[in-house]
């Protein structure tokens, strides 16, 4: 979600400021679907965003879940057209890792990586990047109020209770799940799906420096950036001489 886009919008309209910290509470922790669910707005405020603004930045053509429930990958459509690939991991039970794509495409062309074969067709926005981030917490919040209502009332059926377009497959994957779920948010962000995030690095520090997610997440890339850091800097000075 453009968080500067609709802070404008509302200063437009003549809300407070205080909205924004509601809808950015709403949105980036609570993991809403839409600005329909953010009670605290009116009525009247939340039909307006939802005719004018998307919480995410893409649709989601398919998700698939790994048969040991350790893992789901997420095919998500951008709005020029363009596909990218996100996925959600348990390394460990209690922690969910999101991996996040930061290109369409990748120039760099690894032998062994699909990606590497498609070349490079563009970047990733910041937003496009961190929405990836909303998307799975959006899912995990489905999962665990899907999970929460059929517990209190398992006669009803998943589409009745309020699971949205969640399919039966999806909490049955939880319940299956041979990881004992401990908790429904998000503990790590990796740079490591579609691209190179080096490449997109612009993008890739503004997504990391937009508050998405508690002071608890870890972001991680496939590299470590105090080498990356102590490389750079020796690149530098030897570059100068
Ligand atoms: S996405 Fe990663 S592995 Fe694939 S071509 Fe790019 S750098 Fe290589």
């Amino acid at each position: 979600m453009n968080i500067e886009k609709l802070e404008k919008y509302l200063e437009e309209i003549g809300e407070k400021s205080f909205r924004i910290k509601q809808i950015r509470k709403a949105v980036f922790c609570d993991g809403v679907s839409s600005f329909e669910e953010i009670s605290t707005l009116s009525k009247e405020l939340r039909n307006r965003l939802d005719e004018n603004f998307k919480i995410l930045s893409f649709s989601t053509e398919s998700i698939l879940e790994a048969k040991d429930g350790q893992s789901v990958k997420a095919l998500l459509e951008l709005v020029d057209g363009n596909f990218l690939e996100t996925v959600l991991i348990s390394p460990k039970p209690g922690d969910w890792s999101v991996c996040v794509s930061t290109q369409v495409g990748c120039a760099m062309g690894c032998r062994f990586c699909a990606t590497g074969k498609m070349g490079f067709v563009r970047n990733l926005t910041a937003e496009e990047i961190t929405d990836q981030v909303l998307f799975w917490r959006q899912y995990l919040k489905k999962m665990q109020n899907a999970k929460l209502k059929s517990q209190n009332d398992p006669e009803k059926s998943l589409s009745d209770n309020g699971a949205g377009n969640l399919k039966l497959k999806n909490l049955k994957l939880i319940e299956n799940c041979k990881l004992k779920i401990e908790n429904y948010d998000i503990s790590n962000i990796v740079y490591m799906g579609m691209g190179e995030p080096f490449n997109n690095w612009e993008n890739v520090s503004e997504s990391i420096e937009i508050k998405i997610c508690s002071p608890s997440v870890r972001v991680r890339f496939p590299f470590p950036l105090r080498a990356l850091r102590r490389g750079l800097k020796n690149w530098r000075r030897n570059f100068r001489k």
